[in-house]
């Protein structure tokens, strides 16, 4: 695609737009576009893009991580296919009497089929980590090293689940298919009934001797460390997806996929907005009034910062630069540095004569005043 927009934009809504108004924007676009309805060259193209956009915004999960990576950025992480999956159009469609599923995603995936419809056997199960960075390895980001358990293809019988030196046999019941048909007959009316082979389970074969490993399955359980890499910029409950690294198969398909979960541990020196920071600084009253350079950490060290004279509590002052990375690859964000004034809760007795003196220095015009007053 040329110009990959924001989903929102694409849907026409705003970016804190409830799951009822992203469902009735789409509703109304899909209506538009549509490509039994609409036959002009470019309806299928923007149909595809109102679908993505709807697949994304209505899974509240996918979502959060689009509004956190942005268009560049999800498109990285989530594939097509990943995108549609679990995306309900069926119910949207079927108000409007609709073509099939099958047709649309035919549309999407160039005639390859969905996971789930057809004849495509059963990915393995997703799996999920946790990993746990500072705010400075977000900064630069980093690699990580994961311990996972998962399944994976028995190495004793290359994933046959039948003893060595044997072989999983035919089951000659459903002549390896999985599937028998019952044909039931009601008067005129003959009915035919697919399930799954009784002998085989809908294995479609037999393993006489079990590998002793994983007891038939052909998978077992194994321990892996793997490496993640953690990008910069990298925020609390970011999800990274691993492809391929979840659990085998049971039925000779596709792996599922590792997702891991990042945190990024508070660091009590700072508040975290996106890719900006916030760092409270307290000065003193005299400092405030007569200006002066002060000591403020940043993620790469301590830099000087000078309080003009006179500046007010609530000051905010600006690190150009010194945030984190942005998701987006576009720069980097701020560090803001809040200027608050630190009252003594205790004072020493010259602090008191020297503050009592400044008191009176400043009530002076005052009194002066209401002198001439009387
Ligand atoms: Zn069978
Ligand atoms: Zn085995």
């Amino acid at each position: 695609m040329a110009n990959k927009r924001d989903y929102y934009e694409i849907l026409g809504v705003p970016k804190d737009a409830t799951q009822e108004q992203i469902k009735d924007a789409y509703r109304k676009l899909a209506l538009q576009y549509h490509p039994d309805r609409n036959k002009s060259p470019d309806a299928e193209e923007k149909f595809k893009e109102i679908s993505e956009a709807y697949a994304v915004l209505s899974d509240p999960q996918k979502r959060s991580q689009y509004d956190m990576l942005g268009r560049a950025g999800f498109n990285q992480q989530y594939t097509q296919e990943d995108i549609f999956r679990g995306a309900d159009f069926e119910t949207i469609f079927r108000d409007f009497g609709f073509g099939g599923l099958g047709d649309l995603f035919d549309l999407f995936f160039g005639g390859r089929g969905y996971g789930g419809f057809g004849q495509r056997k059963t990915r393995g199960s997703d799996i999920l980590s946790e990993v746990k960075i500072t705010l400075e390895e977000a900064l630069n980001g980093t690699e990580k090293e994961i311990e996972i358990s998962r399944s994976e293809t028995c190495k004793q019988c290359s994933g046959s689940g039948a003893a060595p030196g044997s072989s999983p046999r035919i089951c000659t019941n459903c002549g390896g298919t999985g599937q028998v048909q019952r044909i039931h007959s009601s008067g005129f009316a003959r009915f035919v009934q697919v399930t799954a082979c009784p002998t085989c389970k809908g294995s479609g074969s037999i393993i006489d001797r079990p590998c002793s490993v994983c007891k038939g399955s052909g998978v077992a359980k194994v321990k892996r460390r793997l490496t993640v890499r953690i990008p910069p910029g990298a925020e609390d409950r970011m999800q990274l997806r691993l492809r391929g690294e979840g659990d085998a198969s049971l039925e000779g398909g596709p792996p599922g996929d590792l997702y891991v979960n990042v945190s990024v541990v508070p660091d009590p020196r700072f508040r975290r907005e996106g890719p900006d920071l916030y760092y409270d600084l307290k000065i003193s009253y005299p400092q405030a009034a007569l200006g002066t350079e002060v000591t403020v950490p940043t993620l790469e060290g301590a830099v000087r910062l000078t309080i003009n004279p006179g500046t007010q509590p609530g000051t905010v002052l600006r690190l150009k630069g010194k945030g984190l990375p942005k998701l987006d690859g576009f720069g980097r964000g701020d560090q803001f540095v809040v200027v608050n004034l630190a009252v003594p809760e205790k004072l020493t007795t010259r602090q008191r004569e020297l503050l009592k003196e400044l008191a009176k220095e400043f009530d002076q015009p005052v009194k002066e005043k209401r002198r001439f007053g009387f």
